[in-house]
């Protein structure tokens, strides 16, 4: 069953898995494609099992910032399926990917008829709101290179230790000027924590660049692992 490489969907039992996998498609994502326009309704929502969705806020002097990253470990469009809500912002494939999809319509009634599973889909809710929190907190307070540290943890949990991106692209994704992370990103690669050349960024030395981290990372997976790793969250 290739709908269980997303954690969410393998938490659901057999019985409830079968009962919406025919609804399920696995679609190939590349880089860069839109899952969602801001203030557009969600027509499709998306279990990642590769790959990287990114939420970004935009604004309208053409600024954006990442606000949410969505991995494997969760979902995108849930819960605006489920009260047929707009998009609150630019949805973006990060890192392509396979995920599974179905339409909003379909996980709504799905999530109707199974009170398990759309409770489920609101615990999920309740976790990406509190990353979008700390988000907020971190890019509040936090020096570009913690957060890169950061984030770089976070995509090497999603996507492993090659990563193509360019500096531009993570410039945008953190809100901040692309020199700040040029300079960054040369600070880590004279430490031997990482190297880059031509959009690709290769990730050699996980403790440096943990220790060089803010805690904001750690703090929202304690966070996650409190919500999904009790016993009662299997459906
Ligand atoms: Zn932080």
């Amino acid at each position: 069953m290739p709908h269980r490489k997303n954690f969410l969907l393998n938490r659901l039992g057999p019985d409830v898995l079968d009962r919406i996998s025919s609804a399920l498609v696995v679609v190939p994502l590349a880089q860069g494609d839109v899952l969602a326009e801001s203030h557009a309704r969600i027509e499709k929502v998306y279990f990642p099992h590769t790959g990287i969705i990114s939420c970004v806020v935009e604004t309208i002097g053409g600024g954006a910032i990442e606000t949410g990253m969505i991995g494997n470990d969760g979902v995108f469009g849930a819960s605006q399926a489920l009260d047929d809500k707009v998009s609150l912002n630019h949805v973006v494939m990060q890192v392509s990917g396979d995920v599974s999809v179905i339409s909003s319509d379909l996980l709504r009634e799905a999530a109707d008829a199974i009170p398990a599973f759309r409770g489920l889909l609101v615990k999920y809710d309740q976790f990406f709101l509190a990353q979008v929190q700390q988000t907020a907190a971190c890019n509040a307070l936090h020096t570009v290179q913690a957060r890169t540290c950061k984030w770089l943890l976070r995509m090497h949990d999603l996507a492993g230790a090659d990563l193509l991106l360019t500096q531009d692209f993570l410039a945008q994704m953190m809100g901040v000027r692309r020199t700040s992370v040029t300079e960054v990103a040369g600070e880590l690669q004279k430490a031997g924590m990482i190297t880059y050349s031509r959009g690709r960024i290769r990730l050699l030395d996980l403790d440096m660049i943990g220790q060089r981290a803010c805690e904001c990372e750690s703090d929202v997976r304690s966070h996650y692992r409190r919500i999904f790793h009790s016993n009662e969250a299997d459906v």
